[in-house]
């Protein structure tokens, strides 16, 4: 679907998986106006297929496209592109449990020039690809590295937007945490570098027994739709869940005095992946036994089975596609 100044959204096709072919001054490749999101379709029981939680996507993309100055989809536009995409051809929903379907909308300015203002045309394109299941050796947790030379989002930034240039932010620090032999990077805040943010692609949560917590939104952080799916689960459990700060110190202090039981991440790719180790230029440690504790596998549980059907969707958080 284009975006033109004057004009708004027009010509809406479904074509063949092709390459676009870009002019060398087209605007996103000088000043990164692109914006994306992810989500997925399960295939369900009873053989149909439903995407989860889609009008949350399609919301968040509205926030991002404000943010970079582009033009907002408008909610059910967004729905019916990704439905348009699924239903095209639902044999590309892969058949059984965690499997799915991911997609991935997107928008990126298509005007051509050099001048460092908003464009004004742009492009909104959904592609597909089916996904196995994330671990498909049965659940791994995690090594994270913990970010302090390098942030990804300050205050006032663009931490917030699921824009491609906080990507580009991360990637030498994703890097470093792989020179670490770390999976992950661990984020934190810019001004103090003290508190926890988020993962590169996930949210993160810590369990103190029966307390849950998951950094609040501080401005510089993705609001993760699995993490505020997670708040309304945990809380279904009959867990204390809450939204707060909490600082490494906290982390490494809970972790030795044993009152912090487990922490995980948390997103649409991965669902909920445990946190096993951590490390810093100054420390590492184990996050309590190592394993995948209980309350991140129960949660894990809970979240699946409302997204492939194997639970009621007390919610109505899925979008069924028949
Ligand atoms: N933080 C970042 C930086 C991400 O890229 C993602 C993935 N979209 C998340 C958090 C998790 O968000 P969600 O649960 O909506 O996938």
């Amino acid at each position: 679907i284009k975006w033109t100044e004057g004009r708004g959204w027009h010509d809406a096709q479904l074509v063949p998986y092709a390459p676009l072919s870009l002019d060398p001054a087209n605007m996103t490749l000088h000043y990164a106006q692109t914006i994306f999101e992810g989500l997925k379709a399960y295939r369900q029981p009873d053989g149909g297929v439903a995407t989860f939680r889609p009008e949350q996507n399609a919301e968040r993309f509205r926030a991002s496209a404000r943010r970079m100055g582009m033009p907002e989809l408008p909610v059910e536009t967004f729905i019916a592109a990704c439905d348009a995409l699924v239903t095209q051809d639902k044999a590309w929903v892969p058949g059984s449990g965690e499997e799915s379907l991911y997609l991935r909308p997107f928008m990126f300015a298509t005007e051509v020039g050099l001048g460092v203002r908003p464009a004004n045309e742009y492009l909104f394109v959904v592609i597909a690809s089916p996904a196995g299941a994330y671990f498909p050796g049965g659940v791994k947790p995690v090594s994270v590295w913990l970010s302090e030379e390098y942030v990804r989002a300050a205050p006032g930034g663009t931490g917030a937007a699921k824009t491609g240039g906080n990507y580009a932010a991360s990637l030498v620090a994703q890097a470093q945490a792989a020179e670490q032999g770390c999976d992950q990077v661990v984020w934190l805040d810019a001004i103090e570098r003290r508190w926890i943010e988020e993962m590169g692609g996930m949210n993160l949560y810590f369990v103190y027994g029966n307390r849950i917590v998951t950094p609040e939104l501080s401005g510089s952080l993705l609001p993760g739709i699995t993490r505020a799916s997670l708040l309304r689960i945990a809380a279904d459990l009959g867990y204390e869940v809450s939204e707060g700060r909490i600082s490494v110190d906290d982390w490494r202090q809970g972790n030795a005095d044993g009152s912090l039981t487990e922490v995980f991440a948390c997103g649409t790719a991965a669902v909920i992946t445990p946190v096993g180790s951590v490390k810093s230029a100054r420390a590492s440690w184990t996050v309590a036994d190592g394993r995948p504790g209980e309350v991140t596998m129960k949660l894990r549980k809970a979240l699946l089975d409302i997204q492939t059907g194997a639970a009621p969707d007390t919610h109505g958080w899925m979008h069924r596609l028949g």
